[in-house]
């Protein structure tokens, strides 16, 4: 039996999560993977309720899970995923970009993954003011580099991988800090022969994303980089509401959307749950590896296999060329799935 805990957080939040409750209650119910599902608060809605973006009570419920399901939190972000990230040394922020079928996609047959580092960079919130100016203090050690390098070159070397690393940076202006995340990855890589490892500057990437996407297999980056390039890579495969993202440590890991709450289309109905449906396969892809569990190995491949069966046959939310709903999508995708 596995504990889940799920934030519901705030813009399409809930609606996001009533998707994917649905759909752990079918899988609990007919598939025979005990899941007990714990539900808690944390984001915007949390804030204005408790006086605390995080209540103690939701961090202590995490972390007494065996993996947590987050749906997007709106201002209080960095309180909220920025803290777990941090506190939890979720340090691997997995973003893969998959074309599916029927999708507003720029190419067919895209199939990345941006392996971002989580734990440094600008986003570590090390920010002053200095008189008239602020200043933002970028971290990045040879720890943190080489562990996810390490992540990276482990990724690109599984059985569906193309087995070539692109480790993205912009040595050539920030000579130490991102001359460091580059050395580290290239030594790291060099414990992987069979392992194709290239360099490329961050704005080239964010070109060739654009010209060539099929190109790549495994994109490794810091931080800020790794936010921005992903959600450029989600565009190019058909769009945010298609684009899970998990953050892995060494013994726990939270599985999110990429995109933040959509406010602008909270609460309507509108919006697509794949972003999230996905991000619980990746959650059973983990646990089935942690656990060598190989029931949750199948759980997380029928998710993928009724997302795909769905869109294939043309049925799907707006923001993908459809004009079914949240939950009609929902639905059919549970429907393939048992
Ligand atoms: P953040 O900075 O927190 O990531 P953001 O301001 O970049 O947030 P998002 O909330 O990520 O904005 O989303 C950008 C736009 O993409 C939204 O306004 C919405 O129109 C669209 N979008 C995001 N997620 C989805 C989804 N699951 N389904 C449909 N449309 C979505």
């Amino acid at each position: 039996m596995y504990k889940i805990s799920l934030i519901t957080g705030d813009g399409i939040g809930p609606e996001l999560s009533e998707s994917v409750t649905d759909m752990l209650h079918a899988i609990n119910d007919k598939i025979g993977l005990k899941l007990e599902i714990n539900t808690v608060e944390a984001g915007d809605g949390a804030l204005k309720k408790t006086g605390k973006a995080l209540p103690d009570s939701t961090f202590d419920t995490i972390k007494k899970s065996d993996a947590c399901l987050k749906a997007p939190v709106g201002e209080s972000a960095a309180d909220v995923i920025v803290f777990l990230r941090r506190a939890l040394d979720l340090y691997a922020n997995i973003r893969p970009a998959k074309s599916y079928p029927n999708m507003p996609s720029l190419k067919e047959n895209i199939d990345l993954v941006i392996v971002r580092e989580n734990t440094e960079d600008l986003y570590t919130g090390m920010e002053f003011e200095v008189g008239n100016s602020a200043v933002a203090l970028r971290t990045i050690s040879e720890y943190a580099s080489k562990r996810i390098a390490k992540y990276a070159c482990i990724i690109a070397g599984q059985r569906n991988r193309q087995r070539k690393v692109t480790c993205v940076h912009k040595s050539n202006v920030m000579r130490k800090t991102d001359g460091l995340f580059a050395r580290s990855c290239t030594q790291v890589a060099n414990d992987f022969p069979d392992i194709t490892f290239e360099q490329m500057y961050v704005d080239a990437c964010a070109m060739n994303l654009i010209r060539q996407p099929e190109s790549f297999d495994v994109i490794v980056t810091t931080n800020l980089f790794g936010d921005i390039l992903s959600d450029e890579a989600a565009q190019v495969v058909g769009g945010l509401g298609m684009a899970p993202a998990a953050n892995i440590g060494d013994n726990f890991a939270l599985f999110e959307p990429v995109h933040g709450a959509a406010f602008d289309i909270a609460g309507k109905q509108v919006a697509n749950p794949s972003s999230f449906i996905l991000s619980a396969k990746m959650m059973f892809e983990w646990l089935g590896m942690k656990n060598n569990d190989s029931t949750s190995f199948e759980v997380a491949k029928k998710i993928e296999e009724a997302v795909y069966c769905v869109v294939s046959k043309g049925i799907k939310t707006k923001d993908i060329g459809g004009d079914k709903t949240t939950q009609e999508f929902t639905q059919q995708v549970i429907s393939k799935l048992i």
